[in-house]
């Protein structure tokens, strides 16, 4: 090796999130990632006072069998869970609590990616380091200190291991931010990157072709990750740096590398320990887990239609574009509200589906999104716009009696104040003006006033008919019907 070889990355993701379950993993300790003051949910259990027993928290392994389904992997008839010692102060055991060989999924794969397995364990404290505060004695000397919060120490974590099966950076974000979304779609976590809730460790190596075959290399692992974004940066840095290693012929060592956001490389913190290092063994205090005893069946039921499900029965049934889906897929009250508008849009309509559908998702995505951005709203079942209003909208459009430039006024008016379209419309009178006989007259009227134009026209500058419609337009303040007043004036010029 050396220049000139191709190098292939070879990416496999570790990813941790929190599971969102009302109590913690062994104990009755509250599960809130909100709690701010430190050490309130904490009980001998989950700090493993002599003598406490754990016992499992049903509802997380529920979750795990729901993530096992979503993924479709397999749960095994029986999983326990293993002992893993380490040392470090935001552990108040001395050891976690986690799965070794018997993990509650196997296999599975999502966005393309293949899955190793996918187990549970429990999550560590927070470790804050000062440089002095005013309680602990330490702190007052001035030395450096550690203050320890265990309110998350014992929260159920699950683990997903992928295969090293990812060879594009990009893919990174798009598995992560898929993992999100099922998550959430699932309810088990709220996933959120940014409260730590979710981690994301990447293994990266370089491959080379050796006689016709991908040849892994040695890997490196990335943590103390906070982002997607973080995670790409940090594989596109450790494809240069093996890169770089290799071609001046040295060799990669198998570490532990840590993210340094401030200044965007990574940097080595310790030489990889393998799982011998954790002495792994049957966690004694809990008996093996009987899988059978869970209501599978019950489980199923409560999936709901997962994103990769959405996003095909979307485009399949109403033509949608793939920026549209996606932004569907990402917001889940809009869709929803969409599939409101739709179901309305089938009642009576004199309209056809082909011409509201289109419409629909345009209002929708770009125009009331837009007041809601501009608003600072989220959700959109927290305006005042309701789908069956909105479908009126739409309708009304449709039907030639609203032009565009007004529709959004009255969208306006109906995000502002809510209300009936039909109703905003009449009472300030925004109704497209379509009676011919007085748009005749009103263009006979503005050809009169205008015979620069008039001869521009006459001379062949087409654009001169825009200039008209515009002069209409604004003496109806915009309520004109554009494809009427357009015939009309060429009528009357020609
Ligand atoms: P470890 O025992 O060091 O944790 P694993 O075999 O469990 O290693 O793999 C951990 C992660 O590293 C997985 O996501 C896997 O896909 C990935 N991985 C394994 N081998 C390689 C490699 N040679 N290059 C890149 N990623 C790898
Ligand atoms: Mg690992
Ligand atoms: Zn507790």
């Amino acid at each position: 090796m050396g220049k000139g070889t191709t190098y292939i990355p070879v990416i496999g993701l570790e990813i941790h999130a929190e599971l969102n379950t009302r109590t913690k993993m062994f104990c009755d300790c509250l599960n809130d990632p909100t709690e701010i003051e430190p050490n309130k949910n904490i009980c001998p259990v989950c700090l493993a006072h002599p003598g406490t027993l754990p016992v499992a928290n049903k509802e997380a392994i529920e979750s795990m069998i729901k993530i096992g389904m979503a993924v479709g992997g397999e749960t095994p008839a029986v999983s326990k869970f293993d002992r893993k010692n380490y040392f470090y102060p935001d552990i108040p055991k001395g050891y976690q609590i986690s799965q070794y060989d018997m993990p509650f999924v196997f296999g599975g794969t999502l966005a393309g990616v293949k899955l190793t397995r996918v187990h549970l364990e429990e999550d560590t404290g927070r470790l804050q380091h000062v440089e002095g505060g005013p309680s602990s004695p330490a702190a007052r000397s001035g030395r450096p200190t550690s203050l320890v919060d265990y309110n998350r120490a014992g929260v159920p974590l699950m683990e997903l291991v992928t295969e090293p099966d990812i060879r594009e950076v990009e893919k990174i974000g798009e598995f992560g931010r898929e993992l999100q979304l099922v998550l959430r779609y699932l309810g088990v976590s709220d996933a959120d990157m940014e409260k730590g809730q979710m981690r994301v460790e990447v293994n990266l190596s370089l491959g080379t072709i050796v006689d016709g075959e991908l040849k892994f290399g040695t890997k490196v692992e990335v943590k103390n990750i906070a982002s997607f974004k973080m995670a790409e940066a940090a594989a596109r840095y450790e494809i240069e740096r093996q890169r770089e290693v290799l071609e001046s012929g040295g060799e990669i060592s198998q570490e532990t590398r840590g993210w340094d956001d401030p200044n965007k490389r990574t940097v080595s913190q310790r030489k990889k320990e393998s799982s011998h290092d954790y002495r792994y063994f049957p966690e004694p205090d809990l008996p093996v887990i009987d899988l059978s005893q869970f209501d599978f069946s019950r489980l199923k039921r409560e999936i709901p239609e997962l994103p990769q499900a959405k996003r095909m029965r979307l485009k399949k049934e109403y033509g949608l574009t793939d920026d549209q889906v996606e932004l569907l897929v990402f917001d889940r009250p809009l869709a929803e509200f969409f599939e409101g508008v739709i179901s309305e849009l089938h009642e009576e309509r004199e309209a056809p589906l082909e011409k509201t559908v289109p419409l629909a998702i345009n209002y929708l995505t770009s125009d009331l999104k837009g007041l809601m951005v501009a608003d600072g709203k989220v959700d959109v079942a927290d305006t005042r716009v309701t789908a069956e209003n909105l479908a009126d909208l739409v309708e009304l459009i449709a039907l030639d009696k609203l032009t565009s430039r007004t529709a959004k006024d009255i969208l306006k008016t109906m995000y502002e104040t809510g209300g009936d379209p039909t109703e905003i419309m009449k009472t300030e009178s925004l109704e497209q003006v379509s009676d011919e006989g007085a748009l005749r007259e009103m263009a006979q009227g503005i050809i009169a006033t205008h015979p620069g134009p008039v001869a521009d026209y006459k001379k062949g500058k087409e654009t001169a008919l825009m200039f008209f419609v515009g002069q209409a337009m604004k003496e109806l303040r915009g309520k004109g019907n554009p494809a009427m007043l357009q015939q009309i004036f060429k009528d009357l010029l020609t």
